[in-house]
C-alpha cells in the first residue's frame, strides 16, 4: 500500500510550494495535477482545438506526449516549462478541466504517479476523486486578497507586471468556475484537515502537515 498525501485547494493558495516542500522532506514523489490540465490546454492550443470540444480534448488528454525531466516539462519534445506557468495557460486549463471526459482521461495518468516510497499530490480533487484512500488529506485555503498579493509578488519577481485588481478578479472567476462545475467541483474531502495559511509562514505550514502525517 503506497502512501499518499493530498494537498487540495484553490488557485494560488500556496499548494504547489507546500506540496513540493513536504515531498522533499519525506523523499516522496510529487504530482502537480494542475500541470496536466495546463499541458492539455497547451496541446489543444497547438492543435487548434476548440476549448468546448470535449471529445477532441479528451482524446488529446488520453494520449498526451508528456515527459518530466530534471524539473522541466516537455510536450512532444518541446520544453513547455515556462508557457505552462503563464496566467493565460491557467485560464485555459480551468476551461479544459470543466469537461468530465477530460478529467476521466487524466485519471489513470494521475494515479500512475503513486510510486514507492510515497506521493504528495497537489490539485483540486486529489482527496475527493483521485486518491480517496489517501492517508492524509489537507485542504489549503487563504483569503482571495492574500492569494492575489502572493501571485502579484511572484509575477513581479519574474519581471512580469500585473495589476492586483486584475489578478484578484481573475482568481475569483477561476475559484467560481472550479467550485461550481458539475463534475468533481473544488471542495474539501469529508476527512480533510482544513489549513488556512493566510497568516502562516511556509515553514509553519510544512511543519503542521508533517506533524499530521507523523501523527
Ligand atoms: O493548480 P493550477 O493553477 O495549475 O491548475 C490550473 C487549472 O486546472 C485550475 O484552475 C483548475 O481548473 C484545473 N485543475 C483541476 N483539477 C486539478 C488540478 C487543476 O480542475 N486536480
Amino acid at each position: 500500500h503506497i502512501p499518499v498525501i493530498c494537498i487540495d485547494g484553490p488557485t494560488a493558495s500556496g499548494k504547489g510550494t507546500l506540496a513540493s516542500e513536504v515531498a522533499k522532506r519525506l523523499g516522496f514523489h510529487l504530482l502537480d495535477s494542475g500541470a496536466l490540465y495546463r499541458a492539455t490546454a497547451l496541446a489543444a492550443q497547438d492543435a487548434g482545438l476548440d476549448l468546448d470540444d470535449e471529445t477532441a480534448l479528451a482524446r488529446l488528454a488520453a494520449h498526451l506526449p508528456l515527459a518530466f525531466r530534471d524539473h522541466r516539462v516537455y510536450l512532444a519534445g518541446r520544453d513547455i516549462t515556462d508557457p505552462l506557468r503563464l496566467e493565460s495557460t491557467g485560464g485555459m486549463a480551468s476551461r479544459v478541466s470543466q469537461h468530465p471526459a477530460v478529467r476521466a482521461a487524466l485519471h489513470g495518468l494521475q494515479q500512475s504517479f503513486r510510486r514507492l516510497p510515497g506521493l504528495v499530490a497537489d490539485g483540486r480533487d486529489m482527496g475527493t476523486v483521485i486518491f480517496p484512500d489517501a492517508g492524509l488529506k489537507v485542504f489549503l485555503t487563504a483569503s482571495a486578497e492574500q492569494r492575489a498579493q502572493r501571485r502579484h509578488k511572484q509575477l513581479i519577481s519574474k519581471g512580469i507586471s500585473a495589476s492586483i485588481d486584475d489578478l484578484l478578479a481573475d482568481l475569483k472567476a477561476r475559484d467560481h468556475r472550479d467550485m461550481s462545475r458539475a463534475h468533481a467541483p473544488l471542495k474539501p474531502a469529508e476527512d480533510a484537515q482544513l489549513l488556512d495559511n493566510s497568516d502562516l509562514s511556509i515553514e509553519a505550514s510544512v511543519q503542521l502537515v508533517l506533524d499530521w502525517w507523523q501523527g
